[in-house]
């Protein structure tokens, strides 16, 4: 049967690559719904190539067409539609956030790269899912790789998850370096392209530890049973140890045409002869190093943010997200990022059960603390 789908984010990295391979398999998928924020012109190609009933441009703006849907508002309107079976929320920040619970609370597929939804309000997720039959299905390779080692088993019957980050472009740089790097240095990732936020988040690693609490929310699993290796070839997405000391990993090259389709098949493999395919030769030697901690301050702030729970991760994303806008304009050094999120989880602390609105509170106040830095 044809899966009807929703990408939230359409003119995006991921966006853009998810209609490239729903191209090839246009038997099995149709667009529904598509969204962006303010590439008006790349949407209206995207709406002439797949006819979608609805159309979603959250600014508006120079070549918005008076029949879209305008607003903020049109993200949960496409997420919630009774003709979509799947959304796939490619939105970057905490903006998709509104849209993951939407369509959760409406027992949709959410096929999620927008991993900052779960970051921030990952409680509340398993809440609407565990209420209305909604169902996560990670597009973040790493944890694509996790549910694809996992297959049916158990969460009691894993030791550990090893969740590899490439270690961005300053891997070998030393602290102080680090804390000068520019931003065309920040941008230019050795093994992936994608959006600039996660780009420069792959750089300071508070991407790996988004990535550590999306996995700990996604698989319900402790904050001490997932670690972080650095595999600079980015070709063992991640790997799984299991109780009897088995270890399997999920191996490919650095592309995310698989992930985005496995989120949209899961638990079913479908034929694709066009995803680049691995040749184990070629993708040798494979290695692996510790994370230098003390270079890469954000990836330690994360993880403890995780731990705190609560509010915690609200405020680091906030904060990060709002020092990374500020670095990508020249405000802060690279440096600062991790200072900024530093300054936000010591000034703003909530220790309340959190609420979508309690979150949104500490989101705003954490941005706050970190513009109030200039
Ligand atoms: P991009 O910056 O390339 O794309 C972001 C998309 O979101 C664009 O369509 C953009 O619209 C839209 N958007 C931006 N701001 C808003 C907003 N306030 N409201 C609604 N829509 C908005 O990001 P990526 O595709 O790289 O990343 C998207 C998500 O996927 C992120 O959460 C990222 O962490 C995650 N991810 C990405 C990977 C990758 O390879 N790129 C890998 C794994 C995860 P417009 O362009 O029209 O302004
Ligand atoms: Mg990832």
């Amino acid at each position: 049967m044809t899966k009807r789908i929703a990408i939230l984010g359409s003119t995006g990295s991921i966006g853009r690559t998810a209609l490239s391979v729903l191209e090839r398999h246009r038997k099995r998928f149709a667009v529904s719904a598509l969204t962006a924020h303010s590439n008006a012109a790349l949407l209206a190609e995207q709406v002439a190539a797949w006819h979608p009933g609805f159309v979603g441009c959250v600014a508006g703006g120079d070549g918005a067409n008076p029949e879209w849907r305008l607003g903020a508002g049109s993200l949960v309107e496409a997420a919630t539609r009774d003709d979509v079976d799947i959304v796939l929320n490619a939105v970057v920040g905490v903006a998709g956030m509104d849209a993951t619970l939407a369509a959760l609370g409406a027992g949709k597929r959410v096929a999620l790269a927008n991993k900052e939804s779960l970051v921030v309000a990952g409680e509340l997720a398993a809440a609407a899912c565990a209420t209305s039959g909604g169902e996560i299905v990670p597009v973040d390779s790493e944890h694509s790789a996790i549910l694809q080692c996992l297959g049916n088993r158990r969460v009691d019957a894993v030791r550990r998850l090893i969740i590899t980050a490439s270690g961005g472009p300053f891997r070998e740089w030393d602290a102080a370096r680090i804390h000068g790097a520019t931003r065309d240095q920040a941008l230019r990732h050795p093994t992936w392209s994608m959006g600039s936020k996660i780009t420069v988040d792959s750089a300071t690693l508070a991407n790996k530890a988004l990535e550590v609490i999306e996995a700990h929310f996604l698989f319900g699993l402790p904050y001490e049973k997932i670690e972080v290796v650095v595999h600079p070839q980015s070709i063992v997405h991640s790997m799984v140890e299991f109780v009897d000391g088995s270890v399997l990993a999920q191996v490919g090259v650095p592309s995310m045409e698989l992930p985005i389709l496995y989120a949209l098949t899961h638990p079913e493999r479908v034929p694709d002869e066009a995803t680049p395919r691995f040749d184990p030769v070629a993708g040798s030697p494979l290695t692996f190093e510790h994370v230098r901690m003390d270079a890469f301050p954000a990836l330690r702030l994360g993880i403890e943010a995780g731990r705190a729970g609560g509010a915690a991760p609200a405020v680091f994303n906030a904060a990060n997200e709002a020092a990374v806008a500020m670095f990508l304009e020249g405000d802060i050094p690279f440096g600062g990022i991790a200072a900024a999120i530093e300054q936000a989880l010591s000034v703003v602390q909530d220790n309340a059960r959190p609420t979508r609105d309690s979150l949104m509170d500490a989101d705003r106040r954490a941005r706050a603390v970190v513009r109030g830095m200039l």
